[in-house]
């Protein structure tokens, strides 16, 4: 049977905004992160993060320091009882045209594939229009922004739902 899924932005959603996080001492969770995670959980989703990691191609951090990074928030995730299916990252720079930077859809559409997910039953939270964008691209039904991270202009989004952060997604995750 397919799957329901929340996809996750990082950066602005999970931990908040700096350029270019890579350090785990730079890498601070939103408050809140882990009590909605464990009400998507008990609501019966799975969960994915879906992440731009431009500085990898810029050269600002290595490929190993992001994946020592992410072996790390996993582990507080897990602390936590929290279970992430699988984290999808574009290492490439904007120049690049790949298919899996957001806006384009490239990541979302792997995982759906690897996972059997129900686009219909799913929902991005992003802090940033372009994860939108990329969501609504790969028919998303539900979308979430966050005030968390990036500025965000509301009168020129179009998610279906804009909240301060993660922390208040149990108003419109309610099943
Ligand atoms: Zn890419």
């Amino acid at each position: 049977m397919p799957i329901k899924t929340i996809f996750l932005d990082r950066d602005g959603v999970i931990n908040q905004e700096l350029n270019y996080v890579f350090k785990i001492e730079d890498f601070v969770f939103i408050d809140g992160i882990f009590e909605a995670c464990l009400n998507f959980q008990k609501l019966g989703y799975k969960i994915i993060i879906i992440t731009n990691q431009s500085g990898i191609a810029r050269g600002y951090f290595t490929e190993s320091e992001y994946k020592k990074l992410t072996h790390w928030m996993l582990t507080q995730f897990k602390d936590n009882n929290i279970d992430i299916l699988e984290v999808f990252h574009c290492p490439h720079s904007l120049e690049s045209n790949c298919n899996c930077r957001k806006p384009r859809a490239g990541m979302f559409i792997e995982a759906k594939d690897k996972y059997d997910i129900d686009m219909e039953k799913s929902w991005m939270i992003g802090d940033k229009e372009t994860d939108i964008e990329a969501a609504n691209m790969a028919k998303i039904k539900n979308t979430l922004l966050v005030r968390s991270g990036h500025k965000i202009n509301d009168l020129d989004s179009n998610a279906k739902y804009i909240l301060s952060s993660i922390k208040q997604s149990e108003q419109v995750i309610i099943r």
